[in-house]
């Protein structure tokens, strides 16, 4: 299912571009519009899930494993010495779009983060 009205749901699936990093039958990860750090990345699914609380678990069961596939791939593509896997579930715990989202952010040795 997909909501018209939300813009994760439109990049997910392509109608608003993006700076996509990785695309496959479910999910789409882009580059974050206002990065924690340098390569800091967004999975959405291509389906509309407000939270975690919605996102059934044959979905959830794919996340962790495509978060450390892209945090494999910033370590060896961007050298970074870390990352760290974020989501945020709900305005009280700082959510800001409401279309489930994990963040993966590259965490660099020594920092700054944004170099
Ligand atoms: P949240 O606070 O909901 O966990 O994170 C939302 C994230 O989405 C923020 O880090 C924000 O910078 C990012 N963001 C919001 N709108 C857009 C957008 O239109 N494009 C991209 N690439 N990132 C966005
Ligand atoms: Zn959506």
């Amino acid at each position: 299912m997909r909501d018209e009205n939300c813009i994760f749901c439109k990049i997910a699936n392509g109608e608003i571009p993006s700076s996509t990093v990785y695309e496959d039958e479910d999910f789409r990860v882009i580059l974050d519009l206002g990065p924690a750090s340098r390569g800091h990345a967004l999975i959405l699914p291509k389906e509309h899930f407000a939270d975690i609380c919605e996102l059934p678990d044959s979905w959830a069961a794919k996340v962790l494993p495509l978060g450390g596939k892209i945090g494999r791939a910033m370590k060896a593509g961007l050298g970074c010495a870390g990352f760290n896997l974020v989501q945020n579930n709900g305005e009280a715990a700082g959510q800001t779009v409401h279309h489930f989202h994990m963040h993966i952010i590259p965490r660099y040795e020594g920092g700054p983060d944004m170099v």
